[in-house]
């Protein structure tokens, strides 16, 4: 649209594309509106049309395979707001901290509490685990998201958790203030569209196996469906290094900078398996470009249910947040 084009304008647009046949979204920019209209490739000439309505400025065709995922339909970055003082994507870099699991009410309690302490904004906590074995600990479902509310009422930390399956989205939502989608189901496109319905911010997890296209057409399936809150997250993809879990795919993030507006986080614990490679990971996520970390933290790793290995002792988050806040400020950014 057009600069200052009205509201009348705008809705005149929405209504047309409508008619047509396709799905409006409207993205708000800083100076303008783009209105992307969303369906199906084929009929796209008769959008053409829209030129000639008051306050369209240009009818453009995206030509990236993601649409409302590429910078061809706004360009520069978008802003993800959890609560009044977290925004991905924004001058401050977000760090999410918590276990891996929710395990108990003094676990999570603790952990919430030393993360706070540390400098975390965010809490973490799966309280539906996708493990590899079937006879692992599967997490504390709907106990452990309300561990994990109780845990954001004490200390004021808003929480990301994990939906593994779609017929649990609704208890999740309720306690959620960002629900995590995991590496194993990025490709489950049924979640995604309904994880697009449901209007949550979203953490998306890049899969061990999927290239950077195949994210952002992850990304695209929530988007498509109406919601814009997403954040992406690289973790480490599998590789035939086998002296980390993963390897942490750094140069996906500016790569991601320059396809997509979508805010970009790193969870280094994940991709690094060890806690010991996780400070020097956070900090070459900073200078990367993250607008975020995601990292492990547990108060006792030895006895975690699971990814003891990886998990940060408070101690070692709070001497890695100090060294964080200096690699921040070299990159132009705050913790
Ligand atoms: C997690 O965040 O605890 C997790 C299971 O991560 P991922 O899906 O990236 O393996
Ligand atoms: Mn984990």
């Amino acid at each position: 649209m057009q600069k200052g084009a009205s509201a009348h304008q705008l809705k005149t647009v929405k209504e047309r594309i409508r008619a047509l046949g396709y799905r409006p979204h409207v993205i708000h920019g800083e100076t303008r509106q783009v209105i992307g209209a969303v369906g199906d490739e084929r009929g796209k000439a008769r959008l053409q049309g829209l030129q000639s309505l008051p306050g369209v400025d240009s009818v453009v065709p995206i030509l990236k395979p993601y649409k409302l995922a590429s910078q061809e339909i706004k360009s520069g970055k978008s802003v993800v707001q959890i609560s009044k003082n977290v925004r991905f994507g924004d001058h401050k870099v977000v760090v999410i901290a918590g276990p891996c699991s929710v395990e108990s009410e003094e676990q999570i309690i603790a952990t919430a509490r030393a993360v706070k302490e540390g400098g975390a904004t965010m809490l973490r906590g799966g309280a539906f685990k996708p493990r590899t074995s079937p006879y692992a600990f599967q997490g504390m479902a709907e106990e452990g998201l309300k561990l994990l509310a109780k845990a954001r009422k004490l200390t004021g930390l808003p929480v990301v958790t994990e939906v593994l399956n779609p017929k649990d989205l609704p208890l999740v939502k309720k306690y959620a203030d960002m629900i995590q989608v995991g590496a194993r189901n990025i490709q489950n496109y049924a979640l995604l569209r309904l994880l697009g319905k449901a209007r949550k911010p979203v953490l998306l997890k890049r899969g061990m196996a999927t290239t950077i296209d195949e994210f952002l057409f992850s990304a695209e399936y929530i988007l498509s469906e109406g919601n814009d809150k997403v954040v992406l997250c690289e973790r480490g993809i599998r590789t035939f290094e086998t002296a980390t879990r993963n390897t942490l795919d750094l140069s996906a993030v500016p790569v991601l900078r320059q396809r997509t507006h979508l805010p970009v986080i790193v969870d280094p614990s994940h991709a690094a398996g060890r806690w010991d490679y996780v400070p020097a990971l956070s900090y070459a996520a900073i200078a990367a470009g993250a607008d975020g970390i995601m990292v492990e933290v547990h108060p006792h790793p030895e006895n975690a249910e699971s990814d003891g290995p990886q998990s940060l002792k408070p101690a070692n988050f709070s001497a890695m947040m100090e060294k964080l806040r200096e690699f921040a400020r070299v990159a132009d950014r705050d913790v």
